[in-house]
């Protein structure tokens, strides 16, 4: 297919990245503004042999990057975090587009992105010296796996991509990205922007359908899947790299609960629980899910959570706080979370749902005490809708919100640490949170427990998973 000269970094034209070179595909496809139902440009549509060419030059560049030395590969990711950032407006303005979070949260992902490669590049892991005893001594060494893809969902396809990007190279693999197809612009623009700061085939992106994961999931030439998405997918996805026995990395979904415990600083909580819920429509795995508030609290801490939540601003304007849902698989699936509450009687306290009739808007729900084993409590919705359950006992807490298939994360309110402490103890889930719910750091090791996922990503427990490990034994006999 043809090969596009680079030039100035334009943001109007898609392309895959194979091999140091722009390409087009025969066919194109587009994804649409969520916000608007504009189609968005055409990208490639990448076939078996768009495959088979990147994983080619993804192999021949592998062994001259895991020669090249840390620093200088700690080097390259800096200098192209740089160009990110000299480029954050144009990005953030693409991110609105495809994916409809309003700008200031679009710019605020792109900050996050550039965030993560720095923090990610400026990792260490040196080899580790054991010695046994005094004749031998065993020098354990993470050493590249090879060629490793990146495979990022809708909802943050910058920031998820650039953590995988990062760790990758700075362990001297080469990556290929496949940025999903509803949200594949900003990825392959950030291929292209790489293209200065790499050499030919360390850093490629793929764009395509559906066929394209299990293409290159099930593909012999591939060393190493890093996943981020569905739980339902990520299975799929070991069911594919379990032929070649390839390494996996799975970051799946999430049913986060936050407890909040009698002695709360509810209005401090308030606005933070609801922010954590609502932002990026809820559209995020780590988001707050589901609320246990303590009896004697409750209907204080229910009266004030919806107040705030009535005053959160839906739309794509500059200071708009919550966007739409991201396409309209994903609104359907919400639509049938409403429904079903609708069908259920339970209270709604706020969310009014007919006020948008082009894009795929929801505004912010709150759901007072549904049942245990309803939908909303029981399945991830992955959108605007909370609810609110009450509790009395702390060891009923715990089971309640423990009793999920989900272990990604969770956290605890109050303002007593012993407490908070006792509880947290118990969760199940990667990250817990005392006071607060989804700060994440890109050198702090995120992880799912249960069916959140399998290995982990960033921090120097990230980069190991882009390794092999090899204990190379130094024996000396004594004179
Ligand atoms: P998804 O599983 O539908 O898709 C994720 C990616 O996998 C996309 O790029 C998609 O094209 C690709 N894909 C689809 N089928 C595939 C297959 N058979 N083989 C290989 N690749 C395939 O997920 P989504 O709807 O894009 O994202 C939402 C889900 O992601 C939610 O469940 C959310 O909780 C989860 N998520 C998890 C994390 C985390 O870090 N744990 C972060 C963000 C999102």
């Amino acid at each position: 297919m043809a090969t596009i000269k680079f030039g100035a970094l334009g943001f109007d034209k898609f392309y895959n990245v194979i091999n140091g070179e722009l390409k087009e595909t025969a066919a194109t496809r587009h994804s649409i503004n969520p916000a608007t139902s504009d189609p968005n440009p055409e990208v490639p549509l990448s076939t078996p042999i768009d495959v088979e060419e990147a994983i080619a030059a993804a192999r021949a560049a592998f062994p001259g990057w895991a020669k090249t030395q840390w620093v200088a590969r700690r080097d390259a990711i800096l200098q192209f975090a740089g160009a990110l950032e000299k480029n954050t407006d144009d990005f953030a303005t693409l991110l609105t587009r495809e994916q409809g979070k309003p700008p200031q949260i679009a710019l605020g992902e792109i900050a996050n992105g550039i965030r993560w490669l720095r923090g990610i590049a400026n990792l260490d892991l040196p080899s580790e010296v054991v010695n046994k005893d005094a004749t031998t001594q065993i020098v354990i060494k993470y050493v590249p796996l090879g060629v490793s893809v990146a495979i990022v969902p809708w909802n943050y396809p910058v920031m998820l991509a650039c953590g995988k990007i990062a760790a990758s190279l700075l362990t001297g693999n080469s990556i290929i990205l496949k940025v999903s197809p509803f949200t594949p612009y900003c990825g392959l623009k950030m291929a292209e922007l790489a293209q200065s700061f790499f050499p030919a085939g360390v850093f490629q992106a793929l764009s395509g359908d559906d066929r394209l994961g299990p293409w290159l999931t099930s593909h012999p030439g591939i060393d190493k899947i890093s996943f981020t998405g569905s739980t339902a997918t990520g299975k799929k996805v070991m069911e594919s790299a379990s032929k070649n026995l390839t390494r996996v990395t799975l970051e799946l979904g999430g049913n986060d609960a936050a407890i909040v415990c009698s002695d709360a600083d509810i209005d401090s909580a308030v606005p933070k629980i609801a922010t954590l819920s609502f932002l990026n429509s809820g559209q995020i795995c780590v988001a707050i899910k589901r609320v246990y508030v303590h009896e004697s609290i409750y209907n204080e801490f229910r009266d004030k959570i919806v107040a705030y939540t009535r005053s959160i601003q839906v739309g794509v304007e500059k200071d708009a706080f919550m966007g739409p849902l991201q396409n309209k698989v994903q609104y359907d699936r919400v639509q049938e979370h409403l429904d079903d509450i609708k069908r259920q009687n339970y209270h709604v306290p706020t969310g009014n749902h007919d006020f948008q009739t082009v894009g795929y808007f929801i505004n912010p729900t709150i759901v007072d005490n549904p049942a245990d084993d309803s939908r909303i409590v029981q399945e991830e919705p992955f959108g605007p809708i909370l609810p609110l359950l009450s509790w009395s006992n702390e060891e009923e807490v715990i089971r309640r919100a423990n009793s999920s298939c989900m272990g990604l994360g969770a956290s605890v309110w109050s303002t007593d640490p012993g407490v908070a402490a006792r509880i947290a103890e118990h969760l199940e889930a990667g990250s817990v949170w005392i006071n607060s719910h989804l700060d994440i750091e890109p050198n702090i090791p995120f992880a799912g427990h249960k069916s959140s996922g399998i290995g982990c990503e960033w921090g120097v427990e990230g980069l190991k998973g882009f390794c092999n490990i090899k204990a190379i034994y130094f024996k000396q006999d004594m004179p």
